[in-house]
């Protein structure tokens, strides 16, 4: 019995074996790809910080 994950980018089953190189993927395109989103997430945070808006709740009241 094998047990299986699915891919976090593709959702296709991946069995989890030692020679399965790219677990928890199921190929290194699907790594990468997820690597690379990963990547512009944090820089769209990091670049885009959510402030509160004070003045216009002041404005509001
Ligand atoms: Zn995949």
């Amino acid at each position: 019995m094998v047990k299986t994950v699915n891919c976090p980018q593709c959702d296709k089953a991946v069995p989890w074996r030692d020679e399965q190189a790219w677990k928890p993927f199921c190929s290194e395109r699907c790594k990468l790809i997820d690597l690379g989103d990963w990547a512009s997430e944090s820089h769209r945070i990091a670049g885009d910080p959510v402030l509160p808006p004070e003045n216009n709740s002041n404005e509001f009241h």
